[in-house]
């Protein structure tokens, strides 16, 4: 068993499309085992986002991620991480596959609906900056 981290995006709470992003998390065989709604202060999407400070983009997906309340998540499966970056889809959602998340609910690449940590040191990290231990057993 493997555990990720995953977030439904303000995009996607706003749309009211949250509700069958848990669905498809259920349906494809994902355990939820922590889930929180928060709505993140500018300052602590740019903590979570820290590696991608430099890059261009940085000040307008900050903004974004702090624009309204989004729901953070601990998934659990066999082969977590990579099975999750699958259903969610490519980064911009004009690229997603056919059936993913982001070809289903995403917009644009700054609004594609979902996030999700791409290796286990991201998940350890991206898991500890959201949930405490306790919520986690
Ligand atoms: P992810 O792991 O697929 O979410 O992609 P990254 O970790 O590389 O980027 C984090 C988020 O930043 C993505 O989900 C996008 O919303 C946004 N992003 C990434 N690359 C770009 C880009 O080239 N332009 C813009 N506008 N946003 C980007």
């Amino acid at each position: 068993m493997q555990r990720t981290f995953a977030i439904i995006k303000p995009d996607a709470v706003r749309k009211r499309v949250a509700g069958q992003i848990l669905a498809r998390i259920e349906s494809e065989g994902f355990t939820v085992r922590a889930l929180r709604m928060i709505h993140l202060s500018k300052a602590e999407a740019e903590g979570f986002y820290d590696v991608h400070r430099e890059r261009p983009f940085f000040g307008g997906l900050t903004d974004f991620m702090s624009s309204g309340p989004c729901i953070v998540l601990c998934l659990e499966a066999p082969d977590a991480i990579r099975k999750w970056r699958d259903l969610m889809g490519a980064t911009d959602p004009a690229k997603a596959a056919d059936g993913t998340l982001r070809k289903g609910f995403g917009a644009s690449i700054d609004n594609n609906a979902t996030h999700g940590s791409d290796a286990t040191e991201t998940a350890a990290f991206e898991l500890g900056y959201f949930f405490r231990g306790m919520e986690l057993r």
